[in-house]
């Protein structure tokens, strides 16, 4: 789950970890993908750990949507809200 890292004058930066090697650390906002999804089973976020290079996938619930969308974080919908 990462969590923002606030500061007034810095870029945005959320904490990560990757859960394949294990790795923890901070990306910026354009590090990160979010997809929005139909249901919060299909809404996830997604980075690349920058020590192993592996492409990270977590499920992303409400807040962290927030979270991510409000520090400029590109968003992909999904689907089509009617
Ligand atoms: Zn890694």
């Amino acid at each position: 789950m990462p969590g923002m890292v606030s500061s007034p004058s810095a870029p945005v930066l959320f904490r990560a970890a990757c859960p394949r090697c294990q790795a923890r650390f901070e990306l910026s906002a354009g590090s990160f993908r979010l997809a929005i999804g139909a249901s919060p089973r299909t809404t996830f976020y997604s980075f690349t750990c920058p020590e192993c290079g592996s492409a990270v996938r977590k499920p992303a619930g409400e807040r962290i949507v927030e979270l991510l969308t409000g520090g400029g974080v590109r968003t992909l919908r999904l689907h089509s809200t009617v």
